[in-house]
């Protein structure tokens, strides 16, 4: 049974349960992206109900200061509106909250732009935001990696006994583990600077050439809809990296000091993938983007322990001391030795 088509199958089959996992989170990051992409289109339409002559807002009127009573109300309603949201330890939150309450003129313009800011500011960083989403996606792929390889392991016997919880501390630890040069959670902020950047771009532009506000929506549209699959090539690949991270870990844990690369053949593998796949590396020199995936934004390519002969026969000797695990499920296993 110690064989290497085992792994192959196994292993296969866990990176595809990871990108299901991630599924589920992406489908919730949409929910949440198209609820503020809604939210900002509707505010740029009160603007234009507002302040358009011929369906049109000349950029000198977009410019124009907001009268003070305008002013009062901005801050009684949209600040107040805002202050109440969960963001209140959010640094950047904060900084915008604060340099808008102190100002006494405000063009129209700017306090679209806070409006919109504001809004984008709860998409990536409040409760339920993309980052939460992906924090907890990240988790679950990681978890269920670790011990479903665990498990693998134990039914193997080349593991035994009880496994170590991954407690929030280590995962807190784990997740902050920067890999590709920036956390993904300071990726994801990018990613909003990046929207807020380009939504601003495309207002200017509508007021300076007199759009439509049809023609304003769908540029607007177009520019939230880059960053949804921005997000989602960030999520398959973070996904990637955590689920092989997380079986590296195992195999480490298991006294396995190689692994070999397996990628999915098909007609969608990169030719990267192509060159890696059957590469056996040392455990030592495991290094994400090298020797390890993913190799690429949206890599498929997994990792399966490797034996060589001798340790196939040893551990062929220990399953056969062990045979109780074979009969179990993953749940059976899990509640006996893990919890
Ligand atoms: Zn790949």
């Amino acid at each position: 049974m110690m064989s290497k088509k085992y792994w192959e199958g196994r292993s296969a089959q866990r990176e595809i349960e990871s990108q299901l996992i991630a599924s589920k989170y992406i489908a919730r990051m949409d929910k949440a992206l198209r609820e503020a992409q809604q939210d900002i289109l509707q505010q740029i339409e009160v603007f234009y109900a507002k302040y358009a002559v011929e369906n049109q807002v000349p950029i000198e009127l977009a410019r124009k200061y907001l009268t003070a009573k305008e002013v009062q109300a901005f801050k009684e309603t949209d600040l107040e509106r805002f202050r109440e949201l969960s963001l209140s330890d959010n640094p950047r939150y904060k900084l915008l909250l604060n340099e808008i309450s102190y100002r006494t003129r405000i063009s129209r313009l700017e306090g679209l732009n806070a409006q919109i800011e504001m809004r984008m500011i709860e998409l990536y960083g409040g409760l339920n935001s993309l980052q939460q989403h992906t924090y907890s996606g990240l988790t679950e792929v990681y978890q269920s990696t670790y011990y479903h390889t665990m498990f693998d392991l134990a039914k193997q016997g080349v593991v035994s006994g009880a496994i170590d919880v991954l407690t929030d501390r280590t995962m807190k630890e784990i997740l902050s583990y920067n890999w590709s040069g920036l956390e993904f959670s300071e990726r994801i902020w990018g990613h909003q600077e990046q929207t807020l950047a380009a939504i601003r771009k495309e207002l200017e532009r509508s007021f300076a050439t007199g759009r439509s506000i049809q023609r304003t929506t769908k540029a607007i549209m177009e520019v939230t809809d880059v960053s949804r699959s921005r997000a989602e090539t960030l999520i398959r690949t973070e996904t990637n990296f955590f689920h092989t991270n997380a079986a590296q870990q195992a195999y480490v844990e298991a006294g396995i000091d190689q692994y070999e690369i397996l990628a999915t053949l098909d007609r969608r593998t990169s030719a990267i993938c192509r060159g890696q796949d059957g590469q056996v590396y040392d455990e030592k020199d495991y290094e994400p983007g090298k020797t390890a995936p993913p190799f690429h934004p949206n890599c498929r390519t997994t990792t399966i322990p490797y034996f060589d002969e001798a340790e196939y026969m040893e551990g062929e000797r220990r399953q056969s001391a062990n045979g109780l695990i074979q009969s179990m499920t993953y749940e059976e296993w899990y509640d006996k030795y893990v919890k």
